[in-house]
């Protein structure tokens, strides 16, 4: 199978192809059609397995197809590192299209102009859960009320690391009608737990 065999928007194909993909890897065949369908995630895969184009080409497909002033993904990783990554890949499969993606970290970045940003709405956030929180509290004006997809990426990090609180507040912010796509290399009882607040009747993939 081939990407061109996917349902996806010419301007999306033409991202893939300028990354130099070509055939869909094991995770990407069975989530993108899966995802695209509308239906809730959980997936195993490890760092390396192409997860990220797995959950960004078919948000990014979703959200093309109907415009709106909102910021509609949210995209929550481990660490930093994993995050730019992330928006990497987003700004790279995202780049024929007006899509924005705005990158909410701790670190140098101070705080007012994270707000300024996400005030502007971008189309997909991608964050660290201890500074999205603190924007999602503190920040006026931001607010996860307009989200359309949930993406916990690298769920059993996310956990380890201790944002189980952390991760679960900013779920209960997220409005109960959306998509949530959750990737994990392990599964465990945490895990467990977090698929069984998280997800609805989830597609569950192992690769
Ligand atoms: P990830 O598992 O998302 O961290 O991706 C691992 C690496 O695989 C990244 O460097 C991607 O650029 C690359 N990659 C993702 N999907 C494909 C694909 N379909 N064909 C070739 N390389 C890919």
């Amino acid at each position: 199978e081939l990407f061109v065999q996917l349902t996806l928007s010419r301007p999306l194909l033409r991202g893939v192809a300028a990354m130099g993909f070509v055939k869909p890897t094991p995770i990407q065949a069975a989530c993108i059609p899966a995802a695209l369908s509308g239906r809730d995630i959980c997936a195993s895969a490890v760092t390396g397995s192409g997860k990220t184009a797995a959950f960004s080409l078919p948000i990014l497909e979703r959200l093309l197809h109907r415009t709106s002033g909102a910021s509609r993904a949210l995209i929550l990783t481990p660490t930093r590192e994993l995050a730019a990554q992330c928006l990497g890949m987003i700004s790279s499969l995202a780049q024929f299209t007006s899509i924005r993606v705005a990158l909410i970290v701790g670190g140098s970045k101070n705080l007012p102009s994270q707000a300024a940003e996400l005030r502007t709405r971008p189309d997909i956030i991608v964050a660290t859960p201890g500074r999205l929180l603190d924007h999602v509290t503190n920040s006026a004006g931001v607010t996860l009320s307009d989200l359309e997809f949930l993406v916990l990426d690298e769920a059993d990090r996310l956990l380890d690391m201790g944002f189980q609180d952390e991760v679960m507040e900013i779920v209960k912010e997220c409005p109960v009608q959306r998509q949530t796509l959750l990737f994990s290399a392990t599964m465990n009882t945490k895990v467990d737990d977090l698929i069984k607040l998280s997800l609805k009747r989830p597609v569950r993939i192992r690769v």
